[in-house]
């Protein structure tokens, strides 16, 4: 029996198989659905723009003994920087293996927004942030949505909301202030105040607020690595597509 349904989704991966056909990974607010688009590859395919990897858009799809197929869709957003844009490209690339790899069965409709809301400040001309901060907020989202956020409300020891000097500790969980700190290891790393409030904003705050900072300098920095370290430890190891995006951005000029 065949069932028809819409939905929106945007596309995390790709893949062409046989001649013209295509799979592609549809992440919507249910999950990710894998669907064949077959022919699309044909030329004068009305859908094959659509079905381009981070093209957010309405797929109308078959399903039919448990798989989905493509009939139809429209683009609502393609992210065209993206396509122009080597880093930020590898970056939406480690959102999409993290995405695919963390997946569960639960439906997660803040797994889509979040990867929206990411590649919009990623490519968007007024509301672009950097690189490092679009990665970060979306590595402290992700595990925090995923049930292992860290706890940043206060010092674990002396309660100060705000300390001077903070720390934040990856194998712990949670923050220190340095006064109470006794000794400091490996995965302890002393922040300013400016990436403690960056790295709460990103676990804390509302979907809409949850790009609405500006962070530079040293605290962009401290923050960009406590977030990158502390959702690697959860995973247990740094992913390829991680790799490459380092790689890359240590070979390209600094833009
Ligand atoms: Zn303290």
């Amino acid at each position: 029996m065949q069932t028809h349904l819409t939905v929106k989704g945007l596309v995390i991966r790709e893949t062409a198989y046989g001649e013209t056909g295509v799979i592609f990974d549809l992440l919507t607010d249910s999950g990710i659905r894998t669907v064949s688009a077959q022919g699309i590859r044909k030329a004068g395919s009305k859908y094959a723009a659509v079905v381009q990897i981070f093209t957010y858009g309405e797929f109308c799809l078959r399903q039919s003994s448990g798989r989905y197929y493509l009939d139809s869709a429209a683009a609502i957003n393609q992210f065209y920087a993206l396509r122009t844009e080597l880093e930020s490209l590898a970056l939406a690339s480690y959102f999409s293996e993290l995405i695919r790899l963390t997946e569960t069965d639960q439906p997660q409709p803040e797994l889509l927004r979040l990867f929206l809301l990411s590649l919009f400040h990623l490519t968007d001309e007024k509301q672009r942030r950097p690189r490092a901060q679009v990665k970060a907020v979306f590595e402290l989202r992700l595990i925090t949505e995923l049930g292992y956020a860290p706890n940043l409300l206060c010092c674990m020891s002396c309660l100060t909301y705000l300390p001077e000097e903070p720390v934040l500790r990856i194998a712990e969980s949670d923050m220190i202030c340095m006064n109470c700190a006794e000794e400091l290891s490996e995965t302890d790393i002393p922040v300013t105040k400016a990436a403690l409030l960056a790295a709460r904003n990103a676990v804390y705050a509302d979907y809409e607020k949850l790009f609405a900072f500006r962070v530079s300098g040293e605290s962009l920095h401290q923050f960009a690595d406590y977030a990158e370290r502390y959702l690697t430890r959860r995973i247990g190891y740094p992913l390829p597509t991680l790799k490459y995006y380092h790689a890359l951005v240590d070979m390209l000029p600094a833009t």
